[in-house]
């Protein structure tokens, strides 16, 4: 079982984020996200856990893009539903 990441803290991060993309070059790392301390973040003072398990890469393809995506960004989702299909070839950002 991971240590768990702060939900809100992650929401914050993932907000607007985009990741790799074919003008930057190489795969940039996820943002830093605290994890809870003892069921607190130590950041913001939430309670509240999030699986770094649930994260999963989004590749987000541009109105005229013809293959490679533009950026990824980040989302949660619950692993085995059918929105996270196909996700978890692009690896996991957090274990
Ligand atoms: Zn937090």
């Amino acid at each position: 079982m991971p240590s768990m990441l702060c939900y809100v803290c992650a929401e914050r991060a993932f907000f607007g984020y985009q990741g790799w993309s074919e003008e930057s070059g190489p795969r940039t790392p996820p943002p830093a996200v605290p994890r809870l301390v003892d069921g607190t973040c130590p950041t913001c003072g939430g309670h509240v856990g999030l699986d770094p398990r649930h994260v999963f890469w989004h590749n987000v393809h541009g109105p005229f893009s013809t293959g490679l995506p533009e950026y990824f960004e980040l989302v949660i989702k619950v692993p085995g539903s059918e929105e996270s299909r196909g996700s978890r070839k692009w690896g996991l950002p957090y274990r």
